[in-house]
């Protein structure tokens, strides 16, 4: 049994008022949720006091990106060790915005997991295709190498540790989702291309869809046999929405 997650990715928004707000609203609403892992990944300056607002609660908290050192002469980077000692039970690696604007690769996406494994953070892998790959015809490729990049060098007991989204670019913040039937074939194929490194301990790990999903859109992929969940964008900024989204999602 796989439980299922629903993450909220709220990029570069919020101040922290603004994310306290919300956290105490949505607190409000999610309270009785005990079957949905419920994770929002606040800005950098909001992760403490959304750790603090959270103790206790169903609801964990991650970061949006760290560095892989522990420490040292990396300006402006915040390595697995501060995350841990902030609170943060998770963190996002290799969303593509920061691969597209940010020079994020397969190789730093790699070695981000292995930072974040060694310090107890699980990691959120964001794997997907570009609108010109996918009209190639390339998803399936594009995503399975992504995916072997990722885990490369990281052992099997590791691996079952892994959270992956598959976000296709295309429908990040654009309002155009996959289709459910599309999502679940991409998603069964990493889970076939995990199987095939990690043997059976891949059968645990949770793999999300995420691109434009929304509470009236959620039902169809959590229907999905191998979507374990959803990372949602736009639609996390608003806590009636993202409670909304983890209400359906419940009872899977
Ligand atoms: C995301 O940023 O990971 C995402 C899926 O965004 P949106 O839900 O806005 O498409």
């Amino acid at each position: 049994m796989r439980k299922t997650v629903i993450a909220g990715n709220w990029k570069m928004n919020k101040t922290i008022k603004q994310a306290v707000e919300y956290i105490e609203e949505l607190k409000s609403r999610v309270s009785d949720v005990d079957d949905v892992e419920i994770v929002v990944f606040p800005p950098f300056t909001a992760l403490l006091e959304m750790c603090i607002a959270t103790d206790k609660t169903n609801i964990s908290i991650g970061a949006q990106n760290l560095h892989w050192e522990k420490s040292g002469a990396f300006t402006g980077e915040i390595s697995a060790e501060m995350l841990r000692e902030v609170g943060c039970g998770y963190v996002i690696i290799g969303h593509s915005e920061r691969r597209q604007y940010f020079g994020e690769t397969d190789e730093s996406v790699n070695k981000k997991i292995k930072a974040a494994l060694k310090h107890g953070l699980i990691p959120v892998v964001c794997v997907g295709e570009t609108l010109p790959q996918r009209e190639e015809g390339l998803t399936e490729q594009i995503v399975e190498a992504q995916v072997k990049r990722a885990v490369d060098g990281i052992a099997q007991d590791d691996i079952a540790k892994l959270i992956v989204a598959y976000e296709p670019v295309w429908a990040i913040g654009t309002g155009k989702n996959a289709s459910s039937d599309d999502a679940q074939q991409v998603i069964a194929n990493i889970r076939d291309v995990l199987k095939s490194i990690a043997g059976d301990k891949a059968d645990s790990i949770r793999i999300l869809y995420g691109g434009s999903v929304k509470p009236d859109n959620i039902g169809g992929f959590i229907k999905e046999q191998d979507i374990d969940g959803a990372l949602v964008g736009g639609a996390s900024l608003n806590p009636l929405d993202f409670s909304e989204i983890i209400t359906r999602s419940r009872g899977k």
